[in-house]
């Protein structure tokens, strides 16, 4: 069913559509996509260095995190454990931004900053050859976020 190699897509009656993380590789596959989404809290403290208002005083917020994977299922007609899902964003993210001064690693934490921080940090370590990282959205309060994604028109 996987084509590999560079020849264009050809569309014939049976294309729907590509999956997206195939047609980014070069291949080209007839199947569905799935994006898959778990969900976190972490709390930590940062103050704008570079912000006059409210924001460049010392306070906190409880973040919620969404982390989305686009893929295709395989074994076990699963695109990726959501078990697995949370044990890298723990040991990539939470252990260092959870009750943390986000100030110390990033020096303007906003939440775009921060978003983008916990998207590379996240895109090496969840990627495989079927699915990989498509978004980070990060809550910093209930009703403001910010959504960051590497690539376009997905
Ligand atoms: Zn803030």
């Amino acid at each position: 069913m996987i084509s590999t190699g560079n020849s264009k897509y050809r569309h014939t009656e049976n294309d729907i559509w590509f999956s997206r993380v195939d047609v980014l590789r070069g291949r080209r596959v007839n199947r569905e996509m799935f994006f898959i989404t778990k969900e976190f809290t972490f709390d930590a403290a940062h103050n704008l260095t570079m912000y006059h208002g409210k924001c460049e005083k010392l306070h906190g917020h409880t973040y919620k995190l969404q982390v989305t994977v686009a893929g295709e299922k395989q074994e076990e007609d699963m695109v990726i454990d959501f078990l697995k899902m949370k044990e890298i964003v723990r040991d990539e993210v939470l252990s260092v931004l959870d009750h943390s001064y986000i100030n110390d690693v990033l020096s303007q934490p906003t939440a775009e900053n921060i978003a983008e921080w916990i998207f590379n940090k996240l895109a090496g370590k969840i990627r495989g050859n079927s699915f990989e990282l498509y978004e980070v959205a990060l809550w910093e309060t209930p009703t403001s976020f910010v959504r960051y994604r590497e690539r376009d028109g997905w």
